[in-house]
């Protein structure tokens, strides 16, 4: 039977393992987390059809559910590359090596990072990524969201249900996000809108005990109190260790179209990994059944 290595259990990925899986093709999906990829740090989505409002973890537990039961299952490893094998592709553990025919890139992308001094020291101590998964730890304490996008709203109109106060530091005097995503952070009374101000840097001891901000008007500097810093300000792909075979974008996505075929035959590139304008769950469900019917019929030959 062919087989075809499948890179991230994330909405793309998990798409694409099922219609490999339908169409009687052997499938190894690996997964470095936890399957779900962004969907589980999504607090709602309210934006994938079918469902009016659903919790980001149980439309990932929906996903694996209907996975489970074609009978694929996930492989838990870290991938660092793709080597070509013959007529095939070995595809790099950090665990194993991993035989296909072809391969199916959906890895998604990472949270980028602010760089500001503090970022790093203070991760996991009053710095979070996630404020579906860490917010908790915050209830009843002040925080702070950077970023002015989508996931930064969310997230702080989110944290505002438990903490007393939210202050949402954004570099610019307009927001990113789509107007559902403003409206619903301004209607809560306790986000206080930081405009025009950068991070300059996240102090404390053993914790976060405060961030100071720059306004980029004035230059002045001042330090808001809180326990917490959810940083939101956006992703960055991680495709470098798939450049040697495949092309890249300059902004490192993996250069693939609609029909998501990569620069090399056989290997194939679908949901926010590759290069797209509008990364959501449904256009990665999309690019999973583009990609595993593409896959298929190169399997064809
Ligand atoms: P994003 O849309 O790229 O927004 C990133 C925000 O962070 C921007 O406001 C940006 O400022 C700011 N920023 C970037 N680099 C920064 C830095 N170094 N320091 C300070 N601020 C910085 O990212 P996102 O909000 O994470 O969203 C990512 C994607 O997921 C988007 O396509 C979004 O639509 C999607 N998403 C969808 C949903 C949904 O539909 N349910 C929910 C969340 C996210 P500027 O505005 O000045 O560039």
């Amino acid at each position: 039977m062919k087989n075809v290595v499948v890179i991230g259990a994330g909405p793309a990925g998990m798409t694409a393992a099922l219609y490999l899986s339908d169409a009687g093709v052997g499938v190894t999906l690996i997964e470095k987390g936890m399957y779900g990829g962004q969907m589980t740090t999504t607090a709602r989505i309210a934006n994938y059809p079918g469902f009016v409002d659903v919790a980001g973890w149980e439309l990932s537990q929906h996903m694996f559910d209907q996975l489970a039961a074609a009978g694929v299952t996930i492989t838990a490893d870290t991938v660092t590359g793709i080597e070509k094998s013959g007529e095939g592709f070995t595809v790099k553990g950090i665990n194993g090596s991993f035989s296909g025919d072809a391969v199916i890139i959906a890895n998604g992308v990472t949270r980028r990072r602010i760089g500001c001094p503090g970022e790093t020291e203070f991760a996991g101590r009053g710095v979070s990524y996630c404020a579906v998964c860490d917010g908790n730890f915050f209830r009843g304490r002040d925080v702070a969201v950077i970023g002015g996008g989508n996931s930064a709203l969310e997230d702080a109109a989110y944290l505002a249900g438990i903490c007393p106060n939210v202050y949402l530091i954004h570099r610019r005097d307009e927001l990113r996000a789509d107007e559902k995503y403003v409206r619903a952070a301004k209607s809560k009374e306790n986000i206080t809108f930081v405009y025009s101000h950068y991070p300059e840097r996240i102090i404390g001891d053993d914790r976060v005990s405060g961030i100071e901000i720059r306004d980029l008007k004035t230059g002045e500097i001042k330090t808001l109190d809180v326990s917490g810093v959810f940083v939101a300000v956006g992703l960055d792909a991680d495709n470098g260790g798939f450049g040697s075979l495949v092309d890249l974008t300059e902004n490192g996505y993996i250069d693939a179209d609609e029909s998501c075929v990569t620069s090399c035959p056989g290997i194939f590139a679908a949901g926010d990994t590759r290069d797209k304008k509008l990364r959501q769950i449904v256009t990665a469900t999309a690019d999973g059944a583009v990609a595993a019917k593409q896959a298929i019929e190169y399997l064809n030959g």
